[in-house]
């Protein structure tokens, strides 16, 4: 077999904002270092971030700090969180920003010279640090030219297939070149999973094609679990119309700066949707609600602003009540409440979204928009201080890891998520490879073996098309285990699931290992099938209504239920096994927290 080799100490699999921030932290801890990615380096998904970075640095609001932004984070989540990862995330966020203004980013600033921070949902007070609507591209365009500056090496349009172990943990991983279709084989004690997300499962998604879930399978196949996969974010606003762009994102920035939902009749329907601890004046007219719900010296929002998963439900009752605007979505406007030249500086992305894509002038007509699979709350379960997985030597960081946003993730959480718990990640696994150094050793039947797998899809003749199965798989995950779930439906799910894992496991490519798009989809398939399974399976055990988890047979949510976290396993005959765990209690020091403020 013609397989090319490299040794290092720390293999990120992963080029987005945390697969770069581990790279630097653990090229600087002296690990000699490699970034692999499927797509070229500066492309992840990253990129298409748009609304900023959340950090409590009390620009906007001096009276901001970690301790309202983790209390935040926290009520987000519904209490679901890793409280320790909570806590480590809005304490270190601040600096992790400052940090990038370090290394070069340009941050919009406020009339005073500080960085400027925008509203977003959940948030108590205006924290989310921002480059216009372009915030992804300005922290990968800085991590990128960071990584590069400091030397380490970058694997790019190349993809990871198997991550290799012994008995002691992690050897390395094994991969293709996406151009040539070659083999290529990483020895090293430390792997870090930064592979992002899962929305290429779900017909309706923001996310890129990067999204197959890869980095989830990976580690559930090396031993380590996934927690929380029940939680799957629907953000309240994708685009619907027309349909080549529908599910691409509608940044929850116009939300922030200023724009409203409104349904066919006109009517700023959000305002029936306001949970009743949050409601606390029954206006007369819509105007007066507005006034007094914007009262931003109150510290008060708009109801628009109320966390991604209540705002996706309300959408949802309001198209399925027949009150949908003409393509199944609701209007979002901000032309009416806006300036057009405040409209085009503040969201200037957006502006030409809609111009382009769908002839739509924002700053004079509203945009149709509806809910779309934007995130996965769920992932690898990891130590919260180091990101260290359950399988030694591997070490998981960003959307792929679990347990930082409990059932719902606040807007603008991810991207300090990513520079948090990368740097942790990197740095941890720089020192687990100084201990492992010279100990792990890449065994020849596992490389052949690997090998073989990648190419069986070539040694069937007749077998089925890869795009058929996942255009089925997509439309069971977005019909059977979408927004709104019932346990018949994931029970239909689960079936099928498990016959396209027969259809996969028979599915045959055609031509040659040259970039062969077939091919490469055929093997992300499994990933695709395996994280649906452990969604589905994971979903239809929790019996109750949640954040990014919503079943019309259990509406209530359940304090028993929010007690427990609900891990997935891989047992060796390849089936998925759920165990029930209890949350750890939280520290008193942090539990006053949430006596602190309202
Ligand atoms: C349109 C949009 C806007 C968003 N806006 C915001 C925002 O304003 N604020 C916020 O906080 N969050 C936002 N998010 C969410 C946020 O962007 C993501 O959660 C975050 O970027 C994920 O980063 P990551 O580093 O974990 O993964 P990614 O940036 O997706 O990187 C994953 C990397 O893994 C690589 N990879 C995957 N599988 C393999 C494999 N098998 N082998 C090799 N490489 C592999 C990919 O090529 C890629 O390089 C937004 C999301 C979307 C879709």
């Amino acid at each position: 077999m013609e397989l090319e080799r490299h040794a290092y100490d720390v293999v990120v699999v992963g080029a987005g904002g945390a697969g770069l921030r581990a790279a630097i932290a653990a090229h600087e801890a002296g690990a000699r270092t490699a970034v692999v990615c499927k797509s070229l380096l500066g492309k992840a998904h990253t990129v298409m971030a748009e609304g900023g970075i959340a950090a409590a640095m009390g620009n906007a609001y001096p009276e901001d700090n970690w301790r309202v932004h983790f209390r935040d984070t926290m009520r987000g989540g519904k209490m679901l969180n890793s409280w320790r990862m909570a806590q480590l995330h809005a304490q270190e966020a601040p600096d992790r920003v400052r940090e990038l203004e370090d290394w070069g980013a340009l941050f919009d600033r406020t009339p005073d010279g500080l960085i400027s921070q925008r509203d977003f949902g959940g948030h108590r007070y205006a924290r989310l640090a921002h480059v216009g609507d372009r915030t992804g591209l300005e922290l990968i365009r800085t991590l990128q030219q960071r990584s590069v500056a400091l030397g380490v090496d970058v694997y790019m349009e190349c993809t990871v297939t198997r991550l290799l172990t012994d008995e002691d943990g992690i050897t390395g991983a094994f991969g293709y070149w996406r151009e040539s279709g070659r083999f290529l084989a990483w020895e090293a004690p430390s792997v870090v999973l930064a592979t992002g997300g899962i929305g290429k499962s779900y017909k309706v998604t923001s996310n890129s094609w990067e999204y197959t879930g890869d980095g989830h399978s990976l580690a559930l196949q090396a031993g380590a679990s996934l927690v929380n996969m029940e939680f799957v974010q629907f953000h309240p606003t994708g685009m619907v119309w027309p349909p080549s762009v529908r599910g691409i994102l509608v940044t929850e920035s116009v939300r922030g700066d200023g724009g409203v939902l409104k349904n066919s009749s006109g009517n700023r329907f959000m305002f029936d949707y306001i949970p009743d601890f949050f409601r606390k004046e029954t206006a007369e007219t819509e105007d007066e609600a507005d006034r007094w719900y914007t009262d931003k010296k109150n510290n008060r929002r708009p109801p628009e602003l109320l966390p991604r998963d209540e705002v996706a439900r309300a959408i949802n009752s309001e198209v399925k009540a027949g009150r949908g605007s003409p393509h199944g979505g609701v209007f979002l406007d901000i032309a009416s409440r806006r300036p057009a030249e405040y409209v085009r500086k503040r969201l200037p992305s957006m502006y030409h979204q809609f111009k382009e894509l769908a002839d739509v002038d924002i700053t004079a007509e509203a945009m149709e928009v509806g809910p779309t699979c934007h995130y996965v709350m769920g992932g690898v379960e990891v130590d919260p201080d180091t990101a260290a997985a359950g399988v030694p030597g591997l070490f998981a960081a960003g959307e792929v890891a679990g347990g930082m946003h409990g059932s719902n993730r606040l807007g603008g959480n991810s991207l300090s998520d990513l520079l948090v718990f990368g740097r942790r990640a990197g740095v941890a696994a720089a020192e687990h490879a100084q201990k492992r150094a010279g100990l792990v050793a890449l065994a020849e039947e596992a490389l052949a073996d690997a090998a073989r797998a990648a190419l069986a899809p070539f040694e069937r003749d007749g077998g089925e098309n890869a795009y058929a199965v996942q255009l089925e798989l997509q439309q069971t995950m977005h019909d059977l285990v979408g927004i709104i779930r019932t346990a018949p439906e994931m029970e239909r799910a689960l079936e099928r699931i498990a016959a396209l894992k027969e259809r996969v496991a028979a599915l045959s490519v055609e031509g040659h290992r040259q970039y062969n798009p077939g091919w490469h989809l055929a093997l992300d398939l499994p990933h695709m099938l395996l994280v649906s399974e452990c969604v589905a399976r994971a979903a239809l055990a929790r019996e109750e209504s949640r954040g990014g988890h919503t079943r019309d047979d259990f509406p209530a949510t359940d304090p028993d239920w929010g007690r427990t976290n609900l891990a997935c396993e891989r047992a060796p005959d390849g089936t998925v096994h759920l165990a029930r765990q209890p949350l750890p209690d939280m520290p008193p020091e942090l539990a006053e927290i949430f006596e602190e403020g309202p």
